[in-house]
């Protein structure tokens, strides 16, 4: 996506040449403009309980900070991924949804219902993980383990 910006203290208006000077004054301008759209981002995204959508976020987002795009709050979720604070989680239709989340590894169960997302210990997977091993010969890649399912309060109550 092409991002055109307005740099009012040097006076650059839309589509004018830009001098080196002004490129440098540019530059600057829009990396601070990208880490205040990335924490509005990483704020709202903390803010949920829920794994929700770019789309999602950006709906909640645009409420407050018309400005922000949906490419950019796709931009700032994958950031986020990569650094560790977001995880990126399969929705049915391939559509990914995210979620805060700390960088130490982890996995999650992920209500398929009401988008729930709760931590998993590593000593939970373990079992299953040696037992994959023993039983099989198979290392199972961890990195990216997630169990999707249904919350206890979307489940029908027998
Ligand atoms: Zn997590
Ligand atoms: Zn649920
Ligand atoms: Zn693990």
């Amino acid at each position: 996506m092409r991002t055109r910006i307005i740099v009012k203290f040097v006076g650059v208006a839309y589509g004018a040449p830009m001098s080196p000077r002004r490129t440098t004054a540019t530059h600057v301008a829009t990396g601070h403009r990208v880490t205040r759209q990335r924490s509005i981002v990483a704020e709202a995204l903390g803010r949920e309980r829920v794994a929700l959508s770019a789309q999602e976020l950006h709906e909640r987002i645009r409420a407050k900070h018309q400005r922000i795009g949906l490419a950019t709050v796709y931009r700032a979720l994958e950031t986020q991924v990569t650094d560790g604070t977001a995880t990126r989680l399969e929705r049915p239709g391939h559509v990914y949804a995210y979620a805060a989340c700390a960088p130490e590894h982890h996995h999650h169960l992920v209500c398929g219902r009401c988008q729930r997302v709760e931590d998993v210990a590593e000593e939970v997977m373990r079992p299953m993980l040696r037992s994959v091993r023993e039983k099989h010969d198979f290392q199972v890649d961890h990195a990216q383990l997630d169990l999707y399912g249904l919350c206890t309060r979307c489940r029908p109550q027998a």
